[in-house]
């Protein structure tokens, strides 16, 4: 387990070394396909950060949040509701690019798609996948019904980073 605090957020990661029945021979180890970096959670494979704390060129927003979702990025991929929020944030001529949940998208190699994080309309749990191992960033979320979005949705990962905005220290 590493902590790590930066950004006035907290957060977990969990590595785990994936067994056998991982499809990844036991000699591979999990190099960080994510790392904490002074603009935020950065993907150097794929050269995008995980909602940034200061404007970067391609920035994934995992919900609309202000917290989360910084102004003055190049680029914004993001789920299709976080995008309106976005708009209406950020204004309408922000450039972004929405996924739906569950499709994927390659950036530079890596494979990324979003999943329901169940704590606002279009709020998104990050999945990035490359050369097998997978990282799961959750965003804030929670896992109690709420009728105003998407349920949350567990992913299987080698790696998950969450938030812990209120507790779990
Ligand atoms: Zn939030």
């Amino acid at each position: 387990m590493v902590f790590a605090s930066a950004g006035g957020r907290r957060l977990f990661t969990r590595k785990t070394r994936p067994g056998a029945k991982g499809g990844i021979p036991a000699y591979m180890t999990n190099t960080d396909l994510l790392k904490i970096t002074d603009f935020g959670i950065y993907c150097p494979e794929g050269d995008f950060f995980i909602d940034p704390w200061q404007p970067v060129a391609k920035a994934v927003i995992t919900h609309g949040h202000g917290d989360h979702a910084v102004g003055g990025c190049r680029s914004y991929l993001t789920s299709p509701a976080t995008g309106e929020i976005l708009n209406l944030r950020l204004g309408q001529d922000t450039p972004i690019q929405v996924l739906p949940y569950g499709d994927t998208v390659s950036l530079n190699g890596t494979a990324l798609s979003l999943h329901p994080a169940g704590h606002i309309l279009g709020s998104c749990q990050v999945r990035v996948e490359h050369r097998g191992w997978i990282w799961v960033v959750s965003g804030d979320y929670k896992t109690c019904p709420d009728p105003t979005c998407e349920p949350f949705e567990p992913r299987r990962c080698h790696t998950f980073i969450t938030e812990s905005t209120c507790g779990g220290a």
